[in-house]
């Protein structure tokens, strides 16, 4: 009997991850709102960082500062550093909860995408992606995302009335498009972002770098050395986690970043969906990319209206 690998995908707000993570943690091993302003490697075995003012001594130091790390710009003064990916992102959290048939879906048009993810409690996230110059900002943020989606099928309208204006975030999506050289330097570690900030095309950016604490702390365990451990840290995760966000940039590049009329119609399926008039789902046609084996992913296109 074939196996079922499709599973509910079911979304938590990251507040609500980092609460549960925090959890499993004795209170006074993390202590929070402090900047690490520097970085002193003159000792290699006893990397030092300093915060507020002060260097704290460690035998190993993980640099998990996010797309614009500053470690790594210093780490790897030759790296070009993140670009610009083309895309914009906005998107939110419904104010309450929304009538859903499916806890995942995806949508095309032309240089955009809409899709939507249902939260536990009934409520759901949606985005809306641009393909557009970077630092375009509007002042009704919502007002634009209805002006451009408003008419598109169900949910859409539905899930944009759910939503407060004041809960739209707006971003500017940028990636390390130049893959690192190494995830180490030193007994330093790059972690998340900081080590390969990638597309959020096929949702795997946070995921990646939880996989990374979970490789990196098994490393720590298992090898007799931190400098044994970094180097079976960085064997094991670049690799996977550079073909990780080659794959979601060239999702992003077949999905929402397609405009021109004749590739969108190869793309898209036969009984593509218009604006105002698709009130039914259409069926699942494409199936998780290796990167997501459990993962089922209804995906529509829609042709501009007139
Ligand atoms: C629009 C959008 C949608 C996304 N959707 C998904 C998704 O569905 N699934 C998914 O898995 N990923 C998604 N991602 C990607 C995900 O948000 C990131 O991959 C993830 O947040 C990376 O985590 P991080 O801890 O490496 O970096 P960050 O979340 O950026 O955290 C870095 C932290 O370091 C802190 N910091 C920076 N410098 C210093 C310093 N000098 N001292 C002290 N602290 C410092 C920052 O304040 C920040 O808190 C999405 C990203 C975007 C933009």
């Amino acid at each position: 009997m074939a196996r079922q690998r499709a599973r509910a995908i079911v979304g938590i707000p990251r507040a609500a991850l980092h609460r549960a993570l925090r959890a499993a943690l004795p209170p006074e091993s993390l202590v929070i709102g402090t900047e690490a302003t520097g970085l002193d490697l003159s000792d290699p075995a006893r990397p030092r960082v300093t915060r507020d003012g002060a260097p704290l001594e460690a035998d190993l130091v993980v640099a998990a500062d996010g797309v614009n790390s500053r470690l790594r710009a210093a780490l790897f003064p030759g790296h070009p550093g993140p670009a610009y990916s083309g895309s914009t992102v906005l998107r939110a959290i419904t104010e309450h909860p929304v009538e859903l048939r499916t806890d995942f879906e995806l949508s095309w048009g032309r240089g955009v995408e809409f899709g939507r993810i249902a939260f536990a409690d009934g409520r759901a996230e949606w985005h809306a992606v641009v393909k557009t110059a970077a630092g375009v900002r509007h002042c009704d943020p919502l007002g634009a995302v209805r002006r451009r989606f408003g008419d598109w099928h169900d949910p859409v309208p539905a899930l944009l009335a759910a939503t407060r204006p004041a809960d739209v975030l707006h971003h500017d999506v940028h990636e390390l498009a130049v893959p690192l050289p190494s995830y180490t330097a030193g007994r330093v570690a790059l972690l998340g972002d900081a080590a390969h900030a990638m597309t959020p095309n096929l949702g795997q950016g946070a995921c990646q770098a939880l996989e990374d604490a979970v490789v990196l702390a098994a490393a720590l365990a298992a090898e007799p050395t931190p400098e044994a451990a970094l180097a079976r840290y960085d064997a094991e995760r670049r690799p996977r986690s550079q073909a990780v966000a080659r794959a979601a940039r060239r999702a992003g590049r077949m999905g929402h970043q397609l405009t021109d009329p004749l590739a969108v119609a190869v793309r898209d399926p036969s009984d593509p969906v218009r604006p105002g008039q698709a009130r039914r789902p259409a069926p699942p046609r494409l199936d998780a990319p290796a990167a997501h084996p459990s993962r089922l992913v209804r995906v529509y296109s829609v042709i501009p209206g007139g």
